[in-house]
């Protein structure tokens, strides 16, 4: 069975969290980001370790240990009733990250819209994720190297996953907007889906 997907895409700190959790409050939606799934292991498992490792440097984690993960964290779900996939619609945020995970994904989501958080002033997104380091306590949000590295990561192996689902898929928002106005967007957008 193929998972009937939203996916939520952009730069880090272009808000794909922030419009995800909200998504994920109304029935007949379950948001799923990556990073959360990530965040959430023991940091002292072999996983843990192996993430800790990656995104301090700002770097994806490996695509077979990442795609296993999110498996595993999506059958949990569906076992314990949080998610539907009958009924809900699945908000992915930071997964599939590049084109490899793409392809691996490719037999469990019917994509039905990229939702793609732009942002022209790469600063911006810098002084966001400096604000979220001091507001949750985040390794890869700690320096201004790290931060850069992560930018880096994302044009060369994350940008180009928007041409992998294709034109008509895609759907910019401004990502730059107060997050109430790019809410409405983002609603807009879902709601003629
Ligand atoms: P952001 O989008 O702000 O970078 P995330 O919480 O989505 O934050 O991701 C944090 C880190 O977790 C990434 O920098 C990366 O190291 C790791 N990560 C998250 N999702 C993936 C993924 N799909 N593939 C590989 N690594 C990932």
């Amino acid at each position: 069975m193929k998972f009937q997907t939203i996916l939520l895409f952009g730069a880090p700190g272009s808000g794909k969290g922030t419009q995800g959790k909200v998504l994920g409050a109304l029935p007949g939606f379950f948001h799923c980001s990556c990073g959360e799934v990530f965040r959430s292991l023991k940091m002292d498992s072999p996983l843990g370790r192996v993430f800790v490792e990656y995104s301090s440097r700002g770097e994806l984690v490996p695509d077979e240990p990442t795609i296993e993960l999110w498996r595993q964290f999506i059958t949990n779900c569906r076992k314990s009733g949080q998610y539907d996939p009958a009924n809900d619609m699945l908000v992915l945020d930071g997964i599939p990250r590049n084109l490899r995970q793409a392809e691996l994904l490719q037999d469990s989501l019917d994509v039905r819209a990229v939702i793609y958080l732009t942002c022209a002033d790469p600063e911006k997104l810098v002084q966001r994720l400096q604000r979220r380091a001091l507001k949750e306590n985040r390794l890869d949000d700690a320096n201004l190297d790290t931060i850069r590295r992560r930018l880096e990561t994302y044009e060369r192996e994350s940008r180009p996953v928007l041409d992998f689902y294709g034109r008509d898929l895609l759907h910019e928002v401004d990502a730059t907007q107060r997050p109430i106005d790019v809410l409405r967007d983002v609603v807009e957008i879902v709601r003629q889906l």
